[in-house]
């Protein structure tokens, strides 16, 4: 950082505020999280300098020794973390391993279930703006009035239109994913089943969700939200299928050039922390937050979707409060607490409006918070909700009493 200051002051200065915003912040993001300084470390290194195009042992570059070594240890932590005879860990991003996936399973023009964006999908399911929504017939499901999935319904439509491949993954769904359910009606309609785990990845390392490997015939990942590692993406499936469908030769050359050898090395570095005994405790902390957090909002009136949480999020329904999501979010954000606007199903609100805000609990575990903290969280978000003049200056007190008592980056 001292050779930033000293070269660039401008890049300093807002990398040195963007330290201090998430030091006095309490971050509710739920696909956002802390990294250790190990996996930082790791990121910031020299590997960023090494060109490396192709897998270990069959490179198209000199010199790629070392980073071999990297990938190699990456790869088997992954598949010792998820129980898997396969794994990719080079996707730049969530969207890429997806990207990687489409390629390799389905063919522009087939037909693609995907969790609907409004009722809590991702993007790259099928969104009309992404690329997937763009090459490929997509027919969505959803939830139901209860807020859960409906997998009745899901076997309705499947039978009906008969996909090439079914995803399952969320990024706004509160409850555990039946991934076994979801293969029989895969296996029922012909299809593959595509596990995009991106938010419950860590979860599911812990041991607190399902694992969808068993059942997905490929599973999608980032490894920077439950998981704690750098931004960034893997796919992780079983050897023999990988060789059939040649998703290695679909990330690269397919859709990507080099790797990212330097986040490569912090994926190694996260996947080895998530092997420690000590990250079982954090993903049963999460999930304890989360359920605290969603008992001291519904004590104060709050509507949550499918009215709680089993995994890190929440969705708060907004609509008996009289506020808007993208309102709720400027007034948290006022006394130092960040979260996203979020649409709840069937939300009346546009998208840049939304009736809903998600709340997650990935990031303030980690920095040591418990469920008091949760409930003293909720205490401020009432206060806020209810009359953010008349109660700011109190809210930013509880705010700054936690910030101050879980120190970070120290
Ligand atoms: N899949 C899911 C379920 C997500 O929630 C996200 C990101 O929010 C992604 C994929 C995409 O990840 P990235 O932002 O790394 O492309």
């Amino acid at each position: 950082f001292e050779e930033v200051v000293n070269f660039d002051p401008e890049v300093a200065k807002a990398m040195d505020q963007e330290l201090e915003r998430q030091r006095d912040h309490i971050e509710l993001i739920a696909s956002e999280n802390l990294v250790s300084k190990a996996v930082m470390a790791a990121m910031g290194s020299t590997l960023t300098n090494k060109y490396a195009e192709g897998y270990p042992g069959k490179r198209y570059y000199g010199g790629c020794e070392y980073v071999d070594v990297v990938e190699e240890l990456a790869r088997n932590r992954a598949m010792e973390l998820f129980g898997c005879t396969y794994a990719n860990v080079q996707p730049h991003s969530g969207a890429q391993a997806n990207m990687a996936v489409y390629f390799a399973l389905v063919k522009p023009g087939d037909t693609v279930m995907g969790m609907n964006l409004a009722h809590g999908g991702h993007l790259t399911h099928g969104s009309p703006v992404n690329m997937s929504g763009s090459y490929y017939k997509i027919v969505p499901y959803g939830v139901d009035e209860a807020g859960y999935i409906d997998y009745e319904e899901v076997e309705r439509i499947a039978k009906e239109c008969r996909p090439k491949m079914i995803i399952a993954g969320a990024s706004a769904y509160a409850r555990k994913i039946d991934f076994k359910r979801f293969r029989e009606i895969a296996d029922e309609t012909g299809a593959f089943l595509m596990v995009d785990m991106a938010h419950i990845a860590g979860l599911v390392a812990s041991g607190h969700h399902e694992s969808p490997i068993p059942y997905a015939h490929v599973t999608t990942t980032t490894t920077h939200k439950t998981l704690r590692g750098p931004r960034g993406g893997m796919i992780l499936s079983d050897a023999e299928f990988a060789e059939e469908y040649k998703l290695n030769k679909c990330v690269f050359p397919g859709i990507q050039g080099g790797p990212l050898m330097h986040v490569i090395a912090a994926k190694a570095v996260c996947f080895k922390e998530a092997l420690d005994p000590g990250f079982k405790e954090y993903g049963k902390n999460v999930v304890a937050n989360a359920a605290a957090l969603a008992e001291g909002l519904t004590n104060h009136g709050f509507n949550l979707v499918s009215g709680g949480t089993d995994n890190h999020l929440l969705l708060v329904d907004l609509q008996n409060k009289g506020v808007t999501g993208k309102n709720t979010e400027k007034l948290l954000d006022a006394a130092n607490i960040t979260c996203n606007k979020n649409a709840v199903p069937n939300d009346p609100a546009s998208p840049f409006v939304t009736s809903g805000i998600r709340l997650g609990t990935p990031a303030v575990t980690t920095r040591g918070m418990n469920t008091q903290d949760m409930a003293v969280i909720a205490d401020a978000i009432a206060m806020l909700v209810e009359d953010v003049d008349a109660n700011k200056v109190k809210a930013m007190e509880l705010v700054k009493a936690l910030t101050d008592k879980y120190p970070l980056y120290v």
